[in-house]
């Protein structure tokens, strides 16, 4: 659905219950000219009053459903645009970087650090560019409902220690720490807890600015597992904490922002986290950042 369109429909709206009422008006006027005084015509009038009035409402009620489901349309179809915006370029990017990386390693005489730094650099590039296109394959399925459930019983605390320790030998840095009392055991589908904590570490690193530390934490608790990812970056304001988890949502102006995304990361989790009948909260972290808190019920 465009603008256009939807103007189309509030013009065609508007002129529908102008006419209706003035159809109405007249159907009544009608009425009492034919045979004036009578009680049957006054009867007449307050049935045509009292059915008309019906009827409008259903047709105020229909409208502004249809209204609403057309913002929603076009809200999806804005976020859209900027997902295609952001995507080519955040494909484009990537591979751009990695030809003058390896360009530049068999042009150049180059030491075996530099070499090796550049190496380091394109296999990050890399391995953004995978995520990416994972995030992409993984959000069709979750639209098309070809993604199930492949539950298994597995150690979450060795999880999070592996995730934590694959992102900080990318890095080479140790930002990514683990915040765990005891040995937590999980019954769900490793792959998709795994894409949820991928997500969230690769957002509290990206928007807190690779400067601070990022903790993934796990409580144990008889009834539920509650585990989760607080960063010390930005945070995020009240009201956007809801529409975050939409598909391709991203605060702010596509055409100004500096971070680069899909704004599928968060829609993935939510939906990777509701497959498992659990809640999804972004909360806010203390002094600063955020929290991102799953809470998955035995
Ligand atoms: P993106 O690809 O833009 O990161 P996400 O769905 O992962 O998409 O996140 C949606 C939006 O939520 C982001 O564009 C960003 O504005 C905000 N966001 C997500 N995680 C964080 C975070 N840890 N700190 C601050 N803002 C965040």
């Amino acid at each position: 659905m465009n603008k256009r369109t939807a103007l189309i429909f509030y013009i065609l709206s508007v002129y529908v219950v102008v006419q209706f009422i003035w159809w109405g008006y007249h159907l009544i006027e009608l009425t009492s000219e034919v045979s004036a005084q009578s009680t049957h015509v006054s009867k007449r009038v307050i049935m045509i009053m009292g059915e008309g009035a019906v009827f409008l409402l259903l047709l105020l009620v229909g409208i502004w459903q249809i209204r609403r489901s057309i913002r929603k349309e076009l809200k999806l179809s804005e976020r859209q645009n900027n997902f295609l915006l952001s995507v080519t370029h955040e494909l484009k990017t990537p591979l751009a970087a990695n030809k003058l990386y390896l360009q530049t390693i068999t042009k150049r005489e180059l030491s075996k650090e530099q070499s090796e730094d550049l190496l380091k650099k394109a296999i990050e590039e890399n391995i953004r560019l995978e995520r990416m296109i994972d995030n992409i394959l993984n959000a069709s399925r979750l639209e098309n409902k070809v993604l199930k459930l492949e539950k298994e019983s597995f150690s979450m605390t060795a999880l999070i220690q592996q995730v934590a320790t694959r992102f900080n030998t990318i890095m080479d840095k140790e930002l990514v720490l683990v915040e765990s009392s005891e040995d937590v055991e999980i019954v769900a589908d490793k792959f998709m807890i795994e894409t949820v904590l991928n997500n969230l570490v690769e957002n509290a690193l990206k928007y807190s600015g690779k400067e601070s530390p990022v903790i993934i934490y796990i409580e144990n608790d008889v009834s539920a597992i509650t585990f989760g990812v607080k960063d010390n970056g930005p945070g995020i304001d009240k009201k956007f904490k809801d529409i975050i988890f939409k598909k391709f949502y991203r605060i702010g102006n596509e055409e100004v922002r500096t971070q680069k995304g899909s704004g599928l990361g968060l829609f993935i989790v939510a939906e990777l986290v509701r497959k498992h009948n659990g809640t999804v909260v972004c909360l806010d972290n203390t002094p600063k950042g955020t929290n991102f808190q799953i809470r998955i019920v035995r």
